[in-house]
């Protein structure tokens, strides 16, 4: 490792880059590298809603920078709160388990971010300002990390991403787009935690997220 690479690697800004499709000119990776670094200045720094006020911590994402598969959830609850990472309590640990079950693991090739990089106290809903006011970190985070696939998981995550005020149910099933990003929606975790029977339908989108992502 150069010693440079050994310096971003200490900051925790590898892997710094890695080619995908087209190579990509080491100016534009440097300007994807120094995008990243203004970003993770950024969201600890945003007081853009009334969030700040409660979280212990901004809770940005995890993974791979490069992934080809991006997975969005919700917002932080008590557990990411606490520890920076998203998706590490009881959901996370069901999230985990439906990654294996098609090849993959939190970190490789794997982005996993949320719609609010903040919690919402006492784990409520996010409020639409509090949406609007924090969509734009995870517009960047898809630009930045220019997923082949990405797997919306619930309501918030859905709708943000797709413009759109339909359901999960109706939005199941279908290959949606977010600019120019192939996007699938399943459910969140944390509601299959509580709707065991739809369990079987989260597999099916997942077959069909994994088949799907084997055509890109
Ligand atoms: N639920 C989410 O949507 N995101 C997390 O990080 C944890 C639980």
């Amino acid at each position: 490792m150069s010693r440079r690479d050994a310096i971003l690697a200490e900051m925790g800004l590898t892997p710094i880059w890695r080619l995908k499709g087209q190579p990509a000119s080491q100016e534009s990776s440097f300007s994807t590298e120094k995008a990243w670094i203004e970003l993770k200045q950024a969201v600890p720094a945003c007081t853009a809603c009334g969030l700040h006020k409660t979280r212990t911590q901004t809770v940005l994402g995890v993974g791979d920078e490069q992934a080809d598969w991006l997975l969005v959830g919700e917002a932080p609850g008590a557990e990411e709160d606490r520890l920076g990472e998203p998706f590490v309590g009881q959901a996370g640990r069901l999230l985990d388990n439906m990654l294996a079950a098609i090849g993959l693991r939190r970190g490789e090739n794997v982005y996993i971010a949320n719609v609010l990089k903040c919690r919402p106290p006492g784990n409520r809903n996010p409020e639409p300002d509090e949406v609007a006011k924090c969509s734009p970190h995870l517009l960047k985070q898809i630009e930045l990390i220019r997923p082949k696939l990405i797997v919306a998981m619930g309501r918030f995550a859905a709708q943000t991403l797709l413009g759109s005020e339909a359901t999960i149910a109706s939005l199941r099933g279908r290959l949606h787009q977010y600019a120019g990003v192939p996007l699938i929606v399943t459910y969140h975790p944390a509601y299959l935690l509580r709707n065991l029977p739809d369990k079987a339908k989260a597999w099916q989108d997942l077959v069909f997220a994994r088949r799907t992502m084997a055509g890109l």
